[in-house]
């Protein structure tokens, strides 16, 4: 039930009082409570309507309002409500044999709650499948600037962006970085991707630190809250090749392109490589329920299989596996089969890259249009030559007339260095034809606003 006006004003009172929200300082009058939704749009207590062209925080992949998802949740909740899954239960075992059939391989599953844990949980994994095999000295987690990884304090040190860290220092250590591919910025024309520079920094800083320190790679297939940054072809693919060639693991952190945002069931499967850890959360459930996943190639896991109680992955998560959030992303999966909605993404995520890159061509500010799928950047820039990034009031003042006109849309890349300036746009992947429009209709006025 959506509440009165002033019901409205007494919530956003008391959510001042006693609400502590991430990121930015708390103002009321910017702040939506949301009320209800259904599709891809929010209804808010006082009645006002937006479309969410972020899909909340790039995870409600299936659209809002799915009563299935709900009843799924619930028949399991009146069965079986809770277990732990250093035993099992079939909801669990279930999602876990669907996973594998989406991986295309054989992976063996572990289940936490959010994407910073599935990440934590891969970062264990990773070191002590080198302990396992006798290699003592390999701790290190090489990860990418820019790129982001979740807020604990292991997650966060993989984590590439220095204004989400530096005031929680010393975080854990062990964590190094290298640079991303930047496909708008660098020369990334090379015949040999390992001739990228971008590759050959992944190659050099695992020979400087020593290749028997290092445990494994993590990287998104295209960095999402960095500012959607685009792999220029064949990357992937190289920097598994060099991680072979230290003996390091790759770790796929699927978190936001997982589930169809790209396109495809993972976003790895756009660069033809099998990532030997894959890390997965927000649309598994589409954001209905908390859960994520670490998924494990079989053979690393065999390697935790001897019978002594070092041998052991010594690792638990009391929710994770929750039996009613397994069964509500079961039936989440299954949604996303039966109304195709990764191909869906495919091809409207094309169609609209095209259409914005049309209409803004022409857009003084509008430096690049990419993405992949219903991941979509936009990336504002100064002066197109240069490709300074424009001042961050500008790329707000976008943002706010959006807002105005019932569009809820994002902002990305990595403030410390003055790039927070590429507006994204992931809506549900079975957004109607109609939202897609009124979203490419409401940005481009927007962007022709502050010109
Ligand atoms: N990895 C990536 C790529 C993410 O975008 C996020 C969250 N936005 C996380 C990990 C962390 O997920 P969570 O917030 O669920 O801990």
């Amino acid at each position: 039930m959506v509440q009165t006006s002033s019901s409205h004003d007494q919530l956003l009172k008391k959510d001042e009082q006693y609400v502590w929200h991430s990121m930015k300082p708390f103002n009321p009058k910017a702040t939506i409570v949301a009320a209800k939704a259904e599709g891809a749009w929010v209804t808010d207590t006082d009645g006002k309507r937006y479309l969410d062209a972020m899909a909340g925080l790039w995870c409600v992949n299936a659209g809002y309002g799915r009563t299935e998802l709900a009843e799924a949740a619930y028949e399991q909740l009146k069965e079986l409500a809770y277990f732990p899954m250093s035993q099992s239960h079939a909801p669990a075992i279930k999602l876990a044999e669907k996973l594998n059939e989406l991986l295309d391989d054989e992976y063996v599953i572990f289940f936490s709650n959010s994407g910073s844990e599935a990440n934590e949980t891969a970062f264990k994994i990773a070191r002590q499948y080198h302990q396992q095999k006798g290699e003592y000295n390999r701790y290190k987690i090489v990860s990418r600037y820019r790129g982001y990884h979740g807020s604990s304090m292991g997650a966060l040190a993989a984590t590439g962006q220095a204004q989400r860290k530096f005031k929680y220092e010393p975080l854990a250590p062990g964590f190094i970085h290298v640079s991303p591919p930047d496909s708008y910025r660098d020369d990334c024309d090379v015949t040999n991707p390992r001739e990228l520079s971008s590759i050959k920094e992944i190659d050099r800083t695992m020979t400087w630190e020593l290749s028997e320190t290092i445990a494994a790679l993590i990287m998104e297939p295209i960095i999402t809250g960095g500012g959607v940054l685009m792999p220029p072809d064949g990357y992937m693919k190289a920097a598994k090749e060099v991680c072979e060639k230290h003996g390091a693991l790759l770790i796929a952190d699927e978190v936001i392109c997982g589930f169809g945002r790209t396109g495809k069931p993972f976003g790895f499967m756009n660069y033809g490589i099998k990532p030997d850890i894959i890390t997965m959360a927000k649309g598994i459930t589409s954001g209905y329920l908390p859960l994520s996943a670490t998924a494990v190639r079989k053979e690393i896991y065999e390697a935790f299989k001897g019978t002594e109680e070092y041998d052991y992955f010594r690792h638990v998560n009391t929710f994770g596996g929750n039996p009613a959030a397994c069964a509500l992303a079961l039936k989440n999966l299954e949604i996303m089969e039966e109304e195709k909605l990764f191909d869906r993404s495919r091809d409207l995520g094309d169609q609209v890259r095209l259409q914005l890159s049309d209409l803004l061509e022409q857009h003084a500010y509008v430096g690049d249009v990419r993405g992949k799928g219903l991941l979509i950047g936009i990336e504002l820039v100064k002066d197109k030559k240069t490709k300074e990034p424009l001042a961050e009031g500008l790329v707000n003042q976008v943002i706010a007339e959006c807002k105005q006109s019932g569009l809820l849309i994002g902002k990305n890349g990595a403030t410390v260095a003055g790039f927070n300036n590429v507006l994204t746009l992931s809506p549900p992947l079975n957004i109607k034809q109609a939202d897609m429009e009124f979203i490419v209709k409401t940005v481009t006025e927007a962007l022709y606003k502050i010109v």
